[in-house]
């Protein structure tokens, strides 16, 4: 089922969680028990996140270097489907433009209909790690708006062969990306937000935020969205802090600030185990007041590693 059609159908706020697919070398195993747990709380839907291949120079036993690709994490579209047969719940594969021809998206886009995918999250992924800014494949798309043009011509039969009669069209029902502390390439929020409505106009059916902390940078972001004519839910993405190095990782990685009070409480914290704790008791605070506050139609949940937390958090709701 889409992501749209059981925001519909909801009495009350939704709950859904994204998780990473397994290392490669690892079982699904461990995938299941972290999801586990999280299941009694009958999640609308679980979002796979996509990880794209890295490339690391590795030195030869005659001294010279050889180029090797590497991809940490595969399998998205099978976790997806192993994950929905498994738990008989939707999920929401990550598709990127980063390391993807228009040939290769195609071909993913076609294995997920198989598969009984109704969801896709159309992102842009951000730079290889040996590249200063974002490039796309040789025949691929630059933004997540061009990725997303090509699932809208899917969904109306538009292939990439153009003289493929009779075409089955798919149905995606398509997220986006939204940032309520701006994408940091952006110049301005004001330009920001006018790429965000141009996904929209272009046929995105939801916004996925980035991870905040402070509930007032996105009950603004969802103003000022509402302000430009942008009409599509928006889901909160939520994150639990629970170690001292995050204070600086993620403002580093997602190019978002943490509120003082949050930060101060960290700071005073003995252990990670402490750390935990604080970030517990503000996720739970962050969810009951989007909750409270109306036009939240999901709470989504980056449960990272710290399905536990996740859990304590969406009990109490
Ligand atoms: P875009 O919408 O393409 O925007 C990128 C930048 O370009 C922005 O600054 C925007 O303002 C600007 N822009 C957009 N359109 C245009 C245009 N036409 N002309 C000029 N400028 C333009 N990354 C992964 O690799 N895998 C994941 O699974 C993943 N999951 C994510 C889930 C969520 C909910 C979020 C918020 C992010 C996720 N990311 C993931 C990270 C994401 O790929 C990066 O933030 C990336 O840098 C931007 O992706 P986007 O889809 O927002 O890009």
């Amino acid at each position: 089922m889409k992501v749209t059609d059981h925001i519909a159908q909801a009495k009350d706020t939704l709950i859904s969680f994204e998780v990473l697919p397994p290392l490669k070398g690892k079982g699904i195993g461990a995938l299941y028990k972290h999801l586990d747990p999280l299941m009694e709380f009958k999640p609308a839907f679980i979002n796979v996140t996509y990880h794209r291949s890295e490339h690391i120079f590795k030195k030869k036993a005659d001294g010279n270097f050889e180029k090797v690709v590497i991809r940490k994490r595969p399998g998205t579209e099978s976790i997806c489907a192993a994950i929905m047969y498994k738990y008989n719940v939707d999920t929401v594969p990550h598709l990127i433009c980063g390391g993807f021809s228009v040939n290769e998206t195609e071909d993913a886009l076609i294995n997920l209909r198989y598969l009984g995918i109704d969801n896709v999250l159309v992102l842009r992924g951000d730079a290889a790690k040996n590249e200063s800014t974002f490039e796309p494949e040789p025949g691929g798309h630059r933004y997540a708006s061009d990725l997303l043009k090509q699932v809208v011509n899917l969904n109306s039969g538009v292939y990439l062969e153009e003289d493929l009669k009779s075409s089955q069209k798919t149905d995606f029902c398509i997220g986006v990306a939204g940032y309520p502390e701006k994408h940091f390439e952006a110049p301005n929020m004001e330009t920001d937000l006018q790429y965000l409505k141009s996904k929209v106009d272009a046929g995105a059916d939801y916004i996925v935020t980035q991870m905040f902390f402070d509930n007032e940078k996105y009950y603004q972001f969802v103003k000022d969205c509402r302000a430009i004519g942008i009409t599509v839910p928006i889901i909160p993405g939520l994150k639990p802090i629970y170690n001292k190095k995050q204070l600086t990782i993620l403002p580093k990685t997602f190019h978002i600030d943490l509120p003082s009070d949050l930060s101060k409480e960290i700071l005073k914290c003995k252990s990670d185990e402490d750390v935990e704790l604080v970030g517990q008791e503000w996720l739970l605070m962050q969810s009951k007041d989007l909750k409270k506050h109306g036009d939240v139609p999901v709470l989504h949940f980056y449960t990272l590693g710290k399905p536990h937390v996740v859990a304590n958090v969406v009990k109490e709701l």
